[in-house]
């Protein structure tokens, strides 16, 4: 395929790769506790900004599905060094954030949740955002954080942690733990790629 289709680095644009070995080396660094005022921890990778960002708009965007591999292999890595700390046990579920079933549609498919396949630890997609959420540009944090609803699909079993693309208000994160929690699940954090 590569004759037909040549590639460029998902992060700096560089032939050949799908993600450079700098680019690799750069999404492989350790999570940090995001600073949020959330009742739940929220463990990011980097801030919204190089590498990270443009592999970020590149699969949702782009339709780089190409990438998932190597992001979910950076999750993977992510959690192995949570769960090494005590954070969160090995065999958690990962629950990928919601969506709005338009927004799938338009993407055929959830990168986040393509992600969390790739990554090989057991993922549970079940949440969605209720079509009745207005959309969340031009809104306050606060705004955001009442207005948004989050259906729980099915019922997911064990601790889970939510994982997301980009965290800003931290409003889906939010929603999302309640309407897990509210459902006798043990939400243990939430993991995201970038924090804006
Ligand atoms: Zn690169």
């Amino acid at each position: 395929m590569e004759l037909f289709l040549p590639r460029a680095c998902g992060g700096c644009g560089a032939p050949g790769a799908s993600l450079c070995i700098n680019c690799q080396r750069v999404w492989r660094t350790p999570p940090k506790l995001a600073r949020l005022d959330l009742d739940i921890p929220v463990w990011t990778l980097s801030p919204y900004d190089g590498p990270h960002r443009k592999v970020l708009i590149a699969m949702k965007e782009h339709g780089r599905t190409d990438l998932a591999a190597f992001v979910g292999a950076a999750l993977g890595a992510s959690i192995s060094y949570l769960a090494s700390r005590g954070e969160i046990e090995h065999d958690i579920t990962l629950v990928p954030a919601p969506t709005r079933p338009t927004s799938r549609r338009r993407r055929g498919g959830d990168p986040v949740e393509r992600v969390c396949k790739a990554s090989r630890l057991s993922t549970f997609p079940c949440l969605s955002i209720s079509s009745g959420t207005p959309d969340s540009v031009g809104q306050t944090a606060q705004q955001r954080r009442l207005n948004m609803r989050v259906d729980l699909v099915r019922q997911p079993r064990g601790s889970v942690l939510i994982i997301d693309d980009v965290v800003t208000t931290g409003a889906t994160i939010s929603a999302s733990a309640n309407v897990l929690r509210a459902a006798g699940v043990q939400v243990r954090g939430a993991l995201t790629y970038c924090q804006a």
